[in-house]
Order: structure tokens, then C-alpha cells, then sequence
């Protein structure tokens, strides 16, 4: 038994009594992945990427599909609120060069995921937030939105009446282009009702998302907390370094995270892509969609779970 294979079977039993794989399988021949049911913003990624385009440029442009959509109620505009009823956006890309940017706590502006790549690229940081962060997007001429929709705004009352607050997700998108360079980005409105202030995972590089260039990539969505108390998508990175494959390396990180968190019933997922273009998906609980290309074909399947 080689040692990626030994990786790949080791049945670690955790202390809750979590077996760590499953015998699943990595896809292979991906050129691009998304979490959740994101066809349209994965079309706008493909785009790029048939046009002979940079992967930097494709997962950017899928991004800003789902950011524009005021039916994605957990990504840019139309997203969720916050506890005050206002809406603030968490974003970050990663080249396949470990450069990186984010922007956390953004209000007011259209596409974060593009001033998390100003960031990246015009500033010596990675990371700008709140009043500094939308001071750089202004600066820069980022485009500003008013964010709130009637359907958010419908959602902090109802909230505020005492429905559920249960409702969150965050696109995040891993893709590879024709000369072989990986990229990812995410984006997401956080968690929703949140208090002012909070960060979650998303815009965090290690926890919602790494990418090592000569690795692979990974991506998360669900809990931010749960997700940057593991730093999951670092884990991830780590685990297919080491010689997991990207499904196997998913299921590790869930479970790492189930280990700490024994009695949550908070979705907690993640997608990977290796350099290879083998991708990965898992779930703590079921009902976690992944969005992929392959071969020029864009189709969503359902992940696998542990619980
Ligand atoms: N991970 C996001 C956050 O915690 C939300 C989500 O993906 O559900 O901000």
C-alpha cells in the first residue's frame, strides 16, 4: 500500500465514534466547481475559461453572477441581513501563486469578490474591512448598490417577529484553466442576522478558502464559526498535500469538525479541486448541492454526508 492510498483507507475513529471515509470516489477531468446549485454563475466562469481565459478571471466573473442575483438570498445583492437590518458582504480570491485578498464587513457596494482582487492586487494587504475596506472600493470606483430588497427586508421582519434564522450559504467557486493555473473565490452576505460586526468564515484565506497552486483547492460553506475554528479549507489544502485525495480530504475536514462540535446540527460543507482537476464534495448532513464543469457540461449533484 502506497502512502497515498494508506492516507485514503486510514479508518480514524474520533472520539464521538465518527468513522473518517468513505470508500467514495473523486470526480475527475473538472475544470471548475461551485458549491450549491450555482449554474448560471458557473456558466459565467466557463466562459472565461473556453475563451482560453485565466482561472483568476473565471471564478471572479462566477462570483459576480451569483453577487447580482437577488434570488441568492445569502450572496450580495438581495442577501441577508444583519440584526440591524442592514446588509454586509464577506469576500476573498486566491491565485495559484498563494496571493491573496479579502474584504469583510463591506456595505454598500456591488461585488465584493472584485474588491477582494483590488485588494489583492492594487494594496500590499490581504485583507481590508469595514469602513477601510469600502473607503478602498470608493477610492478604486467599485460599483456601489443599494443592497437591501424587499424580500430581505421582508425576511428581518419576520425575523424579528421570532421565524427562523436558520438560513445561510456562501458560493464559493475553485476553477482551473488551460495552463493549469488554480484559482478560487467566495463570497457571501455571512451569516444571517448576525451581529454588527461579525466575521465569519468566508473572507478568512486557510478557513472558507485556500488554494496552493502546485496542491489543489478548497472551498466552504455553512457555520463560519464551526469552519474557522478547524480552519477547514486550510485542513483540506494540508490533507491532499500530504497525498488525500481531494473526496477523502473533504470528508476529513467534516469530520474534524463534527469531532468538535458533537451536538451541532449546523451544515457544515465543503467542495475541493486538485491540481489534477479531481474534485471532492462532503457534507456533515445531506441536502448539500455542488455545481460542476466537466468536459464543457455543467451539472449539479448531491454531495455525500456523515450524519
Ligand atoms: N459560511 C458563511 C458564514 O458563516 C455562511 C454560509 O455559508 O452558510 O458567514
Amino acid at each position: 500500500m502506497n502512502r497515498r492510498n494508506f492516507l485514503y483507507s486510514l479508518p480514524a475513529i474520533s472520539a464521538s465514534g465518527v468513522v473518517s471515509v468513505s470508500q467514495n470516489q473523486s470526480l475527475s477531468n473538472v475544470q471548475a466547481i461551485a458549491t450549491w446549485d450555482n449554474q448560471s454563475a458557473l456558466q459565467g466562469c466557463d466562459q472565461v475559461l473556453t475563451q482560453n481565459g485565466y482561472a483568476l478571471d473565471a471564478v471572479e466573473a462566477g462570483v459576480r453572477v451569483a453577487e447580482s442575483n437577488p434570488d441568492d438570498l445569502s450572496v450580495g445583492y438581495g442577501g441577508l441581513p444583519d440584526a440591524t437590518g442592514k446588509i454586509s458582504l464577506d469576500a476573498c480570491v486566491m491565485n495559484e501563486l498563494l496571493r491573496c485578498g479579502s474584504v469583510s464587513y463591506v456595505r454598500g457596494y456591488a461585488h465584493p469578490v472584485s474588491i477582494a482582487r483590488g485588494v489583492m492586487e492594487f494594496t500590499d494587504h490581504v485583507m481590508l474591512v469595514g469602513d477601510g475596506a469600502e473607503a478602498f472600493a470608493k477610492k478604486k470606483g467599485y460599483e456601489r448598490r443599494k443592497l437591501e430588497t424587499k424580500a430581505s427586508k421582508q425576511a428581518h421582519k419576520e425575523w424579528k417577529k421570532g421565524a427562523s434564522s436558520n438560513n445561510h450559504d456562501t458560493i464559493g467557486m475553485l476553477a482551473l484553466d488551460r495552463q493549469d493555473r488554480l484559482c478560487g473565490a467566495c463570497s457571501t452576505s455571512g451569516r444571517a442576522f448576525k451581529l454588527p460586526g461579525r466575521v465569519g468564515d468566508s473572507p478568512i484565506i486557510g478557513a472558507g478558502l485556500y488554494v496552493d497552486g502546485k496542491v489543489g483547492a478548497a472551498a466552504a460553506t455553512g457555520m463560519g464559526e464551526q469552519v474557522l475554528t478547524t480552519l477547514g479549507c486550510f485542513h483540506i489544502v494540508e490533507l491532499m498535500r500530504q497525498g488525500s485525495n481531494p473526496q477523502a480530504a473533504c470528508e476529513l475536514a467534516v469530520n474534524r469538525i463534527i469531532e468538535a462540535f458533537p451536538k451541532s446540527a449546523d451544515q457544515v460543507a465543503f467542495i475541493a479541486l486538485s491540481r489534477r482537476g479531481e474534485a471532492g464534495m462532503h457534507a456533515r448532513y445531506e441536502g448539500f448541492k455542488v455545481t460542476i464543469l466537466e468536459a464543457g457540461h455543467i451539472r449539479v449533484i448531491d454531495a455525500s454526508h456523515t450524519q
